[in-house]
């Protein structure tokens, strides 16, 4: 059973160094267990927060802990009534190619599932929080236009595409020529940023030429610095990720900002609203499976993987996921269907 665990809490960037790939004995499911074989694993950017052990909403990964993660497992041996061998399972098993499970928190995929690692995307957590951060919090009307950023990502490209179905014009920010290429093109968003281009703030101010009602926030830093003066009053701004300040050390430099911010906030009437997907938004995932399965069978919604091949190379491409190096959602490819 080969696993990565945490061996060292990063300071800035993560490490290879910060991990370890261990191998054991496959283990032995007792009575009212089973035993799951990892097929997909989901690489996402909440476990740049696992790592750490400031002060959070969920418990730390301990080191010498297996790292964290949501996982599709094939159930490879059964002593458990409520469970057969070869059925599919979504799971929270994290980083190894076998776990032990008592049944709870599994969720039943079947014994053929069409699409098994979709359970950890489009139709899983990342699709959850697009649908309920855009139409619970951010609330968008026909007509107004919904700015994204991380645009070609798991949660983005999803929080586009559901605003395009509703009728709004839908700006992406994304990092470099192609993923810009890919939002309009496949995705069928209005204009997309590269964030990396030194006049992001003008080329956005004059896309959104009748400024910005919804603000769906993944990113944070630079990208909200030229998105706030572009607020409209009544804009609303759900906050679901700042995943460019994940690495950091220290607060930014420079004069404070944050009277700047609150003043917008104020004189603007500008709702921004944190939220975590499952605490928030679990009891309603019906709701959204029903619209997005619909939505998938229909072709309305494009859905881009990046599938990386080998538990080996979980490290190195989560290293990447922190850095834009994946275009569309990041799963590893952990074992043979
Ligand atoms: P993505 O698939 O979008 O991958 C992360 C992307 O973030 C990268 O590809 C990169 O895209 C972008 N990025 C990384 N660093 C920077 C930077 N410094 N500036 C701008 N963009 C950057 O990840 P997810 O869709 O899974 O997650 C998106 C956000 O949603 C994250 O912040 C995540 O933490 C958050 N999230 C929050 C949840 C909640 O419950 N609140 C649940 C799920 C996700 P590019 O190359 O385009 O820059």
């Amino acid at each position: 059973n080969r696993q990565w665990v945490l061996a060292s809490r990063p300071v800035g960037a993560p490490a290879l160094s910060n991990f370890n790939f261990l191998e054991s004995e496959k283990p032995t499911p007792k009575q009212g267990e089973v035993l799951l074989r990892t097929v997909y694993l989901s690489l996402d950017p909440y476990m740049r927060g696992r790592m750490s052990d400031a002060k959070s909403y969920a418990e730390p990964v301990g080191i010498n802990e297996v790292m964290v993660g949501g996982t599709v497992c094939r159930v490879e041996a059964s002593h458990h009534p409520d469970y057969e061998i070869g059925e599919w399972v979504v799971a929270y098993s994290g980083w190894q190619d076998y776990s032990i499970s008592d049944g709870s928190g599994l969720l039943k995929l079947g014994k053929a599932p069409a699409k098994p690692s979709y359970a950890l995307g489009v139709m899983g957590m990342p699709g959850l929080t697009a649908y309920m951060g855009l139409l619970d919090i951010g609330q968008p009307q026909a007509g107004e236009t919904v700015v994204v950023a991380a645009a070609t990502g798991a949660v983005g490209s999803l929080v586009g595409q559901i605003a395009k179905l509703k009728g709004c014009k839908v700006i992406g920010i994304a990092g470099g020529e192609e993923k810009c290429r890919s939002a309009v093109e496949d995705l069928g968003f209005d204009a997309c940023i590269d964030h990396k281009s030194p006049d992001l703030a003008e080329q956005l101010a004059k896309t959104c030429d009748k400024g910005i009602d919804v603000y769906f926030e993944n990113v944070g830093g630079k990208v909200f610095d030229a998105v706030l003066p572009l607020l409209n009053p009544s804009a609303r701004v759900p906050l679901c990720g700042l995943i460019s300040q994940y690495n950091a050390t220290e607060l930014p430099k420079g004069p404070d900002r944050m009277p700047m911010l609150m003043g917008t906030l104020l004189v603007k009437r500008i709702k921004m609203q944190g939220f975590i997907v499952f605490d928030d938004y679990g009891h309603r995932y019906n709701e959204f499976s029903q619209d997005m399965m619909q939505w998938l069978q229909e072709g309305k919604i494009t859905y881009r993987e990046d599938l990386v091949e080998g538990l080996e190379n979980a490290v190195e491409s989560f290293i990447g996921l922190l850095d834009g190096k994946n275009f569309g959602k990041l799963v590893i490819k952990v074992g043979p269907d």
